[in-house]
């Protein structure tokens, strides 16, 4: 008698992981382990539930900041919430679209953590909980807290956080004001993010732990990184506080 399989269900743990074996990681120093990005809003240009590749456009300087962290042997990754897929606004074949149309623009990425749950799913990968940080931590075989999250929203810190890695936010028109207060470190540009993660200034420790915080380091506290950053005591830089656009927070 012929056995009845039961379709598959959305799956309801655990994100959706893209990408390749994993590979040496670099060697400890100054440098990161490994850089995430956010993908709307920090990549690409936040299109809410986007599964359209032709409307994927990315953000200024993006190609060119992934480059540089690609050209110094560090890996690099996305950590994206996409709950237009919970919501039913997109499918699985739609984020690979869109993931293979990043690629082209961008780059190729070691590994890709998508979450598809809803606000109210529950899971622990949706940004701010740590999971997807986490997951494609252990994809490339690096230390979490030796890991850069960039993104454009409090989430993306705060889910940095979560996992134990740095977050460094850049700020867009939709990010809120008690967000870039809360962040700590933000950079104009993903240019400027980028630089500050793998060119802290000589003498500067990176990572400030409390061990670091103990020896007196601040952390990318260098007076060029400073100028170069949009700081809570400061309030330059580019892009700014306005309405949020309502798209993939
Ligand atoms: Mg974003």
């Amino acid at each position: 008698m012929p056995r009845h399989r039961t379709p598959l269900a959305r799956p309801v743990t655990g994100p959706w992981l893209f990408g390749g074996p994993r590979r040496a990681p670099a060697p400890p120093g100054a440098r990161p382990a490994a850089v995430l990005f956010d993908r709307d809003g920090t990549l690409v240009r936040d299109v809410p539930y986007n599964g359209d590749p032709a409307r994927v456009e990315p953000m200024p300087g993006a190609r060119e900041a992934v480059d540089a962290v690609r050209a110094r042997g560090v890996p690099v990754g996305v950590v994206s919430n996409q709950s237009g897929v919970a919501r039913g606004l997109l499918t699985r074949h739609q984020v690979e679209a869109v993931r293979l149309r990043v690629e082209q623009l961008l780059g190729p990425f070691d590994v890709w953590a998508v979450c598809p749950h809803g606000p109210d799913d529950g899971c622990g990968c949706r940004k701010p909980a740590p999971g997807l940080v986490a997951a494609a931590c252990a994809r490339l075989g690096v230390p979490v807290e030796a890991t850069v999250v960039i993104g454009d929203i409090g989430a993306d810190v705060a889910s940095a956080r979560a996992a134990g890695a740095r977050g460094v936010l850049v700020p867009t028109p939709v990010t809120l004001p008690e967000e870039i207060e809360a962040a700590g470190v933000t950079a104009r540009d993903l240019l400027t993010a980028v630089r500050l993660v793998l060119d802290p200034e000589p003498g500067i420790v990176p990572w400030a732990g409390p061990a670091a915080a103990a020896a007196g380091a601040v952390p990318y506290g260098a007076e060029g990184a400073r100028a170069a950053c949009r700081t809570r005591e400061t309030g330059e830089g580019a892009g700014g506080p306005g309405p949020s656009g309502g798209g993939t927070r």
